[in-house]
């Protein structure tokens, strides 16, 4: 188990039962530079995270007695790490199930361990909202005309200063954190609301309303949006 090519130490965790995936995986994972961890069943895959704090969890949804569902709730409570679910169902339904508990990409089995590995590269490249990472002197935003200082809570659309509510702000924030990552409403509104909001999700989409009158409108072609709608599931910034 070794950290080479220079990468970062970063810190994977396998959580699956099929032994010969795992191999697999673990092998592709190390070749990326990661220290892999590995775990048979999801309690086990808990007490590890919570040892380890992985960068990326690898997590298979069919698990021996806790299912992979129950494991990602659990390690939201105390994990950030990037979550992969596993999945060998290609049920649109489960998709959404498990991006709206918290994982961060969907795989459905069979995959290239390829395809896996280029997701984890993806996700490691994003910076996340609310962590940011150790090179903090330029935390502008940009993209196309827009510009967004997460510090000072300014937007400014081609130079000019917008006004957002703080509402509106953090909800931008969220999205942008995550450029093309789809959001359920649901974890927007852990996000942006908090997770004690019982209310009902489609406020979100009266603020996202409003947020985009803000930055969209001045936007000739309606298909050239910062924020998009998708369909039936949520919303994602779309950079330019
Ligand atoms: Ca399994």
């Amino acid at each position: 188990m070794g950290v080479e090519s220079g990468s970062v130490d970063s810190r994977a965790l396998i959580i699956e039962d099929e032994k010969n995936l795992v191999a697999l995986l673990r092998g592709y994972l190390e070749r990326e530079g990661f220290e892999v961890a590995e775990a048979a069943d999801g309690e086990a895959g808990i007490e590890i995270a919570r040892r380890l704090e992985p960068d990326v969890v690898v997590l298979d949804w069919m698990l021996p007695r806790m299912d992979g569902l129950e494991v990602l709730r659990e390690l939201r409570r105390f994990s950030e790490a990037y979550v992969i679910m596993l999945t060998a169902r290609a049920e649109e339904g489960d998709k959404i199930v498990g991006l709206s508990a918290g994982a961060d990409d969907y795989l459905t089995k069979p995959f290239s361990p390829g395809e896996l590995v280029a997701r984890v590269r993806a996700m490691l490249r994003r910076p996340r909202a609310g962590t940011p990472g150790p090179q903090e002197e330029e935390r502008i935003f940009r993209s196309g005309g827009l510009e967004i200082d997460p510090d000072r809570r300014l937007v400014r659309l081609a130079g000019e200063e917008v006004a957002l509510t703080a509402l509106e702000f953090d909800l931008l924030l969220a999205l942008v954190s995550r450029p093309g990552f789809v959001f359920v409403r649901r974890r927007l509104l852990e996000r942006v609301w908090g997770e004690d909001y019982f209310g009902d999700d489609h406020v979100v989409d009266v603020h996202i309303a409003n947020l985009r009158k803000k930055l969209d409108a001045s936007e000739r072609e309606a298909g050239n949006r910062y924020i998009r709608t998708v369909r039936g599931v949520g919303y994602k910034f779309e950079a330019r």
